[in-house]
């Protein structure tokens, strides 16, 4: 049957549209370009002014790059300001007095919008008089437009205040954003006016551009690509920009592309299945490329836009990480703070992460990640009553193998990262997966597949959140982490905006992936869980989650990576001696605040852009001030709870030497002491001072060995046998120095010499370092191929023994830059220690350095035949091919290790022990130590000045076992000398060695201190508990099931397993006995290969 209505004659052509060319008028259309002035962006706004009858602008310059609070700011003195003006210099800071008066025309009085747009091209944020910051105002319109409160329309003048901070978003990058700062950058202020915008060209311009992304990035031939296209050529014929009407009638055109709910957050509430989950987040750089002082007004300006956001967009869900940027911010804005806790409890401001800052986890040592989680759960819980459940480090470089254990210690079963899919070698092959610790704990991994956490909500994100996902087998949902990043901002109304199109698009179309918002990251890993039999469905993927990017950052600002290292032993040996004296010294209190603040600062300090090497100069000024703050408080802190216990720094009559040893083994040491008498002295020392050999048989405090009879059989010497040929000899080692390199290294023990023939060991080699693009982040693979061995050395005797001798290697590394390295041999002291400084070249290399795009490393090649090496990781140690055969063992050219890396065969091995730093390198049966390297952004003097690092290479018999562990622990961790009275010091030592450690020797007590809400230590943050007590960190080191008993002089009540939190586990049966006159309680203790547990012991 056919229509009526059918017309039988047609004289009217039509065409088919030449698709390509509709397709490129539609960029005409909210683009700028020739034709502006007649499309959309000309009817955006109904009216603006500026002038001085509505606009009044005041501006207070404050001198010396100060950055007052706003108490003080509003009293500065003022000045009338206009548009055209430029501000200045970079990280100046102009707080701005706006008077505002709404013009009374219709125009006006009828908009139910009413905006104040600003453009300074830098980061600004509204106050309104009572000091709340109300939102952040960015610069090159990344947020630039104010919404003025309705009440304003009254006629009257009305006043705000805008701070503005003279950096851009990603500070003050000379052309490039991470070349160094500009010093001289000023910002001109465009724009300061009043509008009424036209609600209807807004939302329709927000339409628009989604339909026209959806016709040029849906498949080409699909009806819903061909749709969209058809629809935003109707939309264009229907515009007239003389006649706003047509505005409504435009809508309704993109609405019947689009759907009608999408102007609100009913648009989610469809019913139908999500796919990708879209998450408010800021990622704010603690520091990088602007220090932490502009971090503090970043979160300000950037929460501010949040929590107003949220307040307009019902749908909103934030989440945001960084404990330490809430304190700050709770310390600065406090009425902010307020703020953005009623929207904690609302549940849409959702703190997330659990550490104290988005850390580095490749190089802070096993404690430092417990400390990170420790401060970072406490603040969360404290203030907003609850932990978070998901560790959230979008942008770290790497991770190391614990993150899971510890995470799972840290009461986190969740974990998020994307950085691995900027591998440079290899695609990471998942995106849903459990991550499995060394010690087999797992979290639920997910990697957003549109491979950002700075998403600006584009077509392509969305799409990509599933087409990138790469286990859609297992997992149909993505994460979609959106909201402008690294420095601040987060989320704005036009991306809120956006995802309600796209939504709508989804229901009403389809093609997308539909998108949702209101829930929260958590509520997302929950319904992970739940569609995935608790992660029983995923895939595994065991170990460290290595980045193949940014190899350059283990070596980096060689003082921050040493001051990382010496604070966190500093402050290892300030809880071990605290806790033992605020145990048995009643006039001494732990002094639990002081020690915080310094864990603390370690822990900001391991930020992923100061601990890596990848800030400014501006933020290792500050992280080395940091570092002094540490080194001087922390030994100020050692002091005084030495002083508690009886031991003083200067010597009085009746007072001997002794050493503290805060390790949990006996030690054995060479030591150069003032004032000593003949009895104890064995060899003169620099400065005065003599060597004594200072010994233990527990663990605490080391006394002088009295009348050391150094003979032939256990000292060592040194002689030159020919023109440049030295030979350092002691009953183990014979070191046979030629030209400046090591050129035999004999073990006399095992009659084996340890270099391959016609090899050199201690040899400094400098690598060209051009990187692709990140200078200091990245070292590339083809640095590798352009290298030279440094020659021409200048080689002089040093020490000359009996107990410890030393040859002194001069080179010159260019014009300006020259190395000293002192080669030293140690003779026997012990005859019990199974390692002692006489096992070991010691080696201590001075190094001034003045180079551009240079790496400077170290060789130590060994006849070692291994297809692994072992490096030290947090809690255990980590295997790494050391040859090339895949391109993920390539990929592993340059990697971390801590105290020591490792090659070794199953009977004989060499170990490289390092007292500060984390890069290093095996290749084939070459170990290689990395020095110092030159890149000149974002720091342009990075690294550049003088050196001091200290690394030794130790041969053993038998594979890496627990002696060569200890052995590292001794080489990082200082004997701290002291005096104590004769009388004295064997109660000294009882205190000290009040907690021992019997059973296998890989177990190790890596770290004592109090728990956190003792009676007598608490700072009230929680409720405290009627109790002492003392929390003992215990880890296998070299991955075996292991049993130790350990052994507590102190009156014990109880004791249990902790997490790493300190909440109680399981209790631990414990006998008590009477030994040797005193009360000695046994406590059996068990651990995983690589398990890291907690053991608290209440006292009575
Ligand atoms: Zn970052």
């Amino acid at each position: 049957m056919s229509s009526d209505s059918y017309p039988q004659l047609n004289n009217r052509p039509v065409a088919k549209k030449v698709r390509d060319i509709y397709k490129q008028r539609i960029d005409q259309f909210i683009n700028e370009g020739p034709y502006m002035p007649f499309n959309l962006p000309a009817v955006m706004d109904d009216a603006r002014v500026s002038d001085e009858q509505h606009v009044r602008l005041e501006v207070y310059s404050v001198p010396d790059l100060a950055r007052p609070p706003f108490k003080e700011a509003i009293n500065g003195k003022y000045r009338p300001a206009r548009k055209g003006e430029a501000f200045g210099p970079s990280w100046s800071t102009h707080w701005f007095r706006i008077n505002l008066r709404v013009p009374q025309e219709d125009v006006w009085l009828d908009n139910n919008m009413l905006e104040f747009h600003w453009e300074n091209h830098n980061e600004g944020c509204v106050y309104n008089t009572d000091g709340l910051p109300l939102q952040g105002l960015t610069g090159d319109d990344e947020r630039p437009v104010w919404p003025v409160p309705l009440e304003w329309k009254d006629g009257e003048w009305h006043t705000f205040y805008i701070e503005a901070s003279c950096n851009g978003m990603f500070g003050n990058g000379d052309r490039d954003q991470i070349q160094p700062p500009d010093p001289n950058r000023w910002f001109t202020l465009s724009n300061a006016d009043l509008v009424a915008p036209n609600p209807d060209a807004h939302a329709l311009y927000l339409d628009f551009g989604i339909i026209a992304d959806a016709a040029r990035e849906l498949d080409q031939d699909s009806w819903e690509s061909n749709v969209a296209l058809k629809v935003c050529n109707d939309v264009m014929n229907a515009f007239d920009p003389d006649d706003k009407s047509t505005l409504k009638r435009c809508r309704e055109i993109t609405k019947s592309y689009l759907g009608d709910a999408i102007d609100g957050p009913e648009v989610y509430e469809s019913g139908q299945r999500t796919f990708v989950y879209a998450i408010g987040h800021c990622h704010i750089d603690t520091a990088w490329l602007w220090p932490y002082a502009e971090t503090r007004r970043k979160t300000a300006r950037s929460w501010a836009s949040q929590v107003a956001l949220i307040r307009k967009y019902p749908e909103h869900r934030f989440a945001c990480s960084q404990a330490q940027q809430y304190k700050w911010l709770k310390a600065e804005y406090p009425s902010l703070f307020a703020e953005i806790k009623k929207e904690v409890k609302n549940g849409k401001f959702n703190f997330i992460g659990g550490s104290w800052v988005e850390n580095d986890t490749n190089m802070p040592a096993g404690e430092a990640l417990v400390r990170q989680m420790l401060l970072g759960q406490r603040f969360f819980e404290s203030n907003f009553g609850e932990r978070s459940v998901t560790y959230w480090l979008p942008d770290t470089f790497g991770y190391s193998p614990q993150v899971p254990q510890v995470c799972r210690g840290a009461g986190m079963s969740r974990f998020l990262t994307q950085k691995l899919s900027w591998n440079n070698i290899n695609l990471f092959p998942n995106s849903t997966f459990n991550w499995i610790a060394l010690d087999g704990s797992q979290v639920l991994c997910h990697m957003p597949p549109a491979n950002t956490y700075t998403s600006r909500v584009e077509f392509s994100e969305v799409s990509n959140s599933l087409k990138n996902h790469k286990n859609l087998a297992d997992n149909q949902t993505g994460l979609l982490v959106f909201g402008i990043g690294d420095g601040g901002g987060g989320p704005t109304a036009p991306m809120l905006e956006k995802l309600r199109r796209y939504r709508g698009l989804s229901d009403n179309v389809g093609l997308l992936p539909r998108v949702k918002m209101g829930h929260t990251a958590d509520e997302y890993f929950d319904e992970l869980e739940r569609t995935t039999n608790n992660g029983k469905d995923l895939v595994t993927w065991m170990g460290e989650l290595y980045f193949e990017l940014h190899r350059g950052t283990y070596t980096t600002q060689s003082d921050v990576k040493k001051g990382n290292r010496r604070s966190e032993i500093l402050l290892h040996d300030v809880e071990f001696i605290a806790s033992l004296a605020s145990l048995t010294n009643r006039n001494y209190k732990y002094p639990k605040e002081r020690i915080t603040d310094l864990w603390e600062i370690v822990c900001l300090n391991q930020f992923h852009d100061v601990l890596p090497g990848s800030g400014i100069e501006m933020v290792y000024d500050d992280a080395k001030i940091l570092y002094a703050e540490v080194a001087e408080k922390g030994a100020q802190l050692f002091k005084e709870a030495a002083a508690a216990l009886g031991l003083s720094e200067t010597s009085g009559s009746g007072s001997d030497p002794v050493a503290v040893n805060t390790l949990p083994w006996p030690r054995e040491e060479l030591i150069a002491l003032s004032n000593v008498n003949s009895k104890i002295a064995v060899q003169s020392a620099a400065d005065n001072k003599q060597y004594a050999v200072m010994k233990s048989t527990s663990n605490g405090l080391l006394k002088p060995v009295q009348g050391v009879r150094v003979n032939a059989a256990s000292s060592v010497s040194v002689t030159q046998v020919a023109d440049t040929v030295f030979v350092l000899e002691n009953p183990k080692l014979k070191v046979t120095i030629k030209d400046g390199v090591i050129s035999s290294l004999y073990d006399k023990s095992e009659e084996r010499e340890v270099l391959p023939e016609g090899t050199g060991s201690n040899q400094f080699v400098i690598f060209d370092d051009k990187p692709l693009y990140f200078q200091a982040w990245d070292t590339e693979v083809y640095s590798l191929d352009k290298r030279c061995y440094l020659s021409g050395a200048t080689v002089s005797i040093g020490e000359t023994g009996p107990l410890r001798a030393s040859v002194i290697v001069e080179q010159k590394i260019s014009d300006k830059s020259w190395l000293k390295s002192t080669i030293a041999l140690d003779g026997v002291i012990s005859a019990t220690e199974a390692i002692t400084s006489s096992s070991f070249v010691d080696i201590t290399t001075e190094v001034e350095w003045h180079e551009n795009h240079k790496f400077l490393k170290v060789e130590f090649p060994a006849e070692v035949h291994s297809d692994v090496a072992s490096y030290e990781t947090q809690f255990g140690l980590i295997k790494r091919p050391t040859h090339f055969n895949t391109s993920w063992d390539l990929a592993k050219f340059e990697v971390c290790c801590h105290k020591w890396a490792d090659l070794s065969e199953a009977t004989y091995g060499v170990t490289i022990m390092n007292d500060s730093k984390y890069g290093f390198a095996t290749h084939g049966n070459i170990q290689r130590l990395s020095l110092l390297r030159s890149p000149k952004a974002p720091d342009g003097h990075a690294d550049m000045g003088h050196h001091i690092m200290k690394y030794a290479i130790l041969p053993h018999s038998g594979p890496i076992n627990s002696d060569i562990v200890r052995a590292s622990y001794n080489y990082n961790y200082p004997l701290r000398t002291y005096y104590a009275a004769k009388n004295a010091a064997t109660s000294i030592k009882d205190i000290l060695s009040a907690v021992t450690v019997e059973g296998d020797t890989n177990i190790i007590v890596s770290n004592l201190k109090r728990g956190e809400d003792d009676v007598d230590v608490g700072l009230g943050d929680f409720p405290l508990k009627n109790e002492k007590s003392i929390i003992l960190r215990i880890y296998d080191s070299i991955g075996g099931r292991t049993k130790a008993t350990l052994s507590v002089t102190l009156p014990v009540l109880k004791a249990c397993y902790t997490n790493l939190l300190e909440d109680e586990k399981d209790e631990i049966n414990f006998t008590t006995a009477r030994i040797d006159g005193k009360t000695c309680t046994k406590i059996p203790i068990s651990v995983r290969p690589f398990e890291v547990s907690t053991v608290k012991i209440v006292l009575a």
